[in-house]
């Protein structure tokens, strides 16, 4: 299947925008060809050390100073992820992240009191309104996924990361997500995949901090894998994804992915935007 897109500005374009503070924020919209777009946003100066997606990125890759990993997951009632995905998650980043005091998980259920739809300066807002605990706190990462009710302001998007600590994965769009056929993918599935990918994304993948020596950035959709066996996979946090890949979905990062990780952990490439650096 061809599919058609619209890249409406590259990151190259946003980081050439100079030294103000800024985020990433993967938008994929769906319909008619289903388009993808990274859309930028200034933030305020005193925001600065929220750093972009993948801007902590070293912290969790190195063990010199941050020695565990804690995800904080503050979800909504009826909202909370379920343990497969969070098992999963945990299972991906202690294969990429070196954490000798390991990765864990700390579920809280939370009230946003948040009405309507969300957009990535919601979910920072509301995200580090909630945080329990600073990203760096002495030698451990912290980073968050929020579990909201109500969906993102494009309803075709599961899930965004939208600083270097914070992402948010919207479970009604995920419900909507899964498989015409057989409810397969179930939406258990796709919250799997969905929510190994963002983290891939504070991982600075794909090309977000560091540039790959390996031509596997789908240009069509900036900062996605154009492996569709990849949990990078654009169409991963799309409600279309469905109906793109029926059955099993990439829930792992591919080849590629664990070598651009290396590379960056290695010092192979240069990584750019680190809110701390070995
Ligand atoms: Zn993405």
């Amino acid at each position: 299947m061809v599919v058609k897109f619209e890249t409406m500005e590259s990151l190259g374009d946003i980081m050439r925008r100079g030294q103000t503070q800024f985020s990433v924020l993967i938008v994929v919209l769906l319909m008619s060809g289903l388009s993808g777009c990274i859309s930028d946003e200034i933030l305020f100066q005193n925001e600065e050390s929220r750093g972009i997606p993948g801007g902590l990125a070293m912290a969790c890759l190195d063990s010199s100073k941050y020695t565990k990993l804690v995800m904080e997951i503050d979800y909504e009632n009826g909202y909370q992820p379920k343990s497969s995905s969070t098992d999963m998650l945990k299972q991906r980043l202690e294969q990429v992240c070196d954490k000798p005091d390991g990765v864990s998980i700390s579920s809280t259920e939370t009230i946003f009191g948040k009405e309507g739809s969300w957009t990535s300066d919601d979910v920072r807002s509301f995200g580090w309104e909630n945080k329990d605990n600073q990203p760096r706190t002495d030698s451990t990462l912290y980073w968050q996924i929020l579990f909201p009710s109500g969906s993102y302001t494009d309803d075709s998007v599961l899930g965004v990361a939208v600083d270097a600590s914070t992402i948010a994965i919207f479970g009604d769009s995920v419900e909507e997500a899964k498989g015409p056929i057989f409810g397969r993918p179930s939406a258990e599935e796709v919250e799997n995949s969905v929510i190994v990918h963002e983290a891939g994304h504070l991982l600075g993948l794909v090309n977000i901090v560091y540039q790959s020596l390996s031509e596997h950035e789908d240009p069509d959709h900036p900062n996605h894998s154009n492996n569709e066996d990849s949990v990078m996979y654009w169409a991963i946090e799309s409600t279309s994804i469905g109906s793109i890949i029926s059955g099993e979905l990439p829930n792992e990062f591919d080849e590629l992915d664990l070598e651009d990780l290396e590379h960056m952990k290695t010092g192979v490439v240069e990584v750019s935007d680190q809110l701390w650096t070995p």
